[in-house]
């Protein structure tokens, strides 16, 4: 898999915090109810911390109470990446920016939240950085 924003180890390294680091480049993930969107209401567009491209908007934040910030839909179906993730003995859906291959969270189904998608993208905060909307 390639990516449109492709940089060395030691470059990323370089560009983010630590924290960031661990979660974009290692898959960490951030502890809940500690990011700093998780109730975050304030209305504009998320974009990948890494490398800018935008993922998700406000319009489709919901308090899901898990932790992180949920969104039911990205902005558009191809700024994210989906795969498949059998780590920690559990099949999951890793959500990874398409532009960068950054690590974003995960994503769940069929969780019963009353949204339109059914689905729970679950990002740490840390991966995301928030533009609100001019107006
Ligand atoms: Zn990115």
């Amino acid at each position: 898999m390639s990516y449109d924003v492709e940089k060395p180890d030691e470059q990323w390294r370089k560009e983010l915090a630590p924290a960031e680091y661990a979660v974009l480049r290692e898959a960490a993930t951030e502890p809940a109810f500690t990011g700093e969107y998780t109730d975050t209401k304030t209305e504009g567009v998320y974009s990948c911390r890494a490398c800018g491209a935008e993922l998700f908007t406000s319009t489709t934040k919901f308090e899901s109470h898990c932790g992180w910030p949920s969104f039911f839909d990205p902005k558009d179906t191809d700024a994210v990446e989906l795969i498949e993730d059998r780590s920690h003995g559990m099949v999951r859906t890793e959500v990874r920016c398409a532009r960068c291959g950054s690590h974003l969270g995960h994503v769940f189904k069929g969780e019963g939240y009353p949204t339109p998608t059914d689905q729970r993208y679950c990002i740490n905060s840390i991966s995301l950085r928030l533009e609100p909307e001019r107006g």
